[in-house]
């Protein structure tokens, strides 16, 4: 059981587009995955999820930790394990918030489904088919896009959709939007390239 180093983006552009493998057997090799992904997650505090690639493992084993969306708190103490999750319906598309632990700083509007009914195995090997409905949904959704190369950025209607908050000259948390982001950052998909690149 260890923390992990997590991959940034774009440092880690090509370890965090690569797709992830099913798992077949869940062996030792996974329980100390799943451990490590958990450590690492409880050692953010302002993360939701992660997945197996952002730590430089390539299996399709993700961790997310769920809200109770009935009273607007955010149980966050006990992440669950999900292994080779597939979504398997889903629907009501909207607009959310949205930010990523392999992207410090960076935050955005993404467009996902705020309904998805996923089957997979859990950390027993045990089959699961669970609904996750509203920000859970975002959480999942985004850990599983994770699995197949696909980052957040890739789920933005308009660049203006994404910013960072920063200090600014006047010592206060700003906004700063994107178009000034790209200028500092090298090795950026350019906004173009992951438009056209979102995928259902
Ligand atoms: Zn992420």
């Amino acid at each position: 059981m260890a923390i992990r180093e997590i991959l940034i983006y774009p440092q880690h552009k090509s370890e965090l587009r690569r797709k992830s493998a099913p798992v077949i057997k869940i062996d030792r090799e996974i329980f100390l995955l799943i451990q490590d992904l958990k450590d690492t997650l409880s050692e953010s505090k302002d993360g939701v999820g992660l997945a197996s690639p952002q730590i430089n493992i390539h299996r399709r084993v993700i961790v997310v930790r769920l809200g109770n969306e009935s009273d607007g708190e955010r149980q966050t103490d006990f992440p669950i394990a999900l292994i080779n999750p597939q979504i398997i319906e889903s629907s009501d598309e909207r607009k959310d918030f949205d930010g990523c632990l392999s992207f410090p700083g960076l935050f955005g509007k993404t467009i996902r489904l705020h309904y998805l009914q996923v089957k997979g195995l859990d950390p027993k090997g045990k089959p699961f088919n669970s609904v996750f409905e509203g920000f859970n949904a975002v959480v999942v959704h985004h850990e599983i896009d994770h699995l197949d190369g696909v980052l957040f950025i890739d789920r933005i209607e308009s660049v203006n959709d994404l910013y960072i908050i920063r200090e600014n000259e006047r010592s206060e948390m700003a906004k700063v939007p994107y178009t000034d982001i790209l200028s500092g950052y090298e090795g950026w998909d350019s906004p173009n390239t992951f438009i056209s690149r979102k995928v259902a």
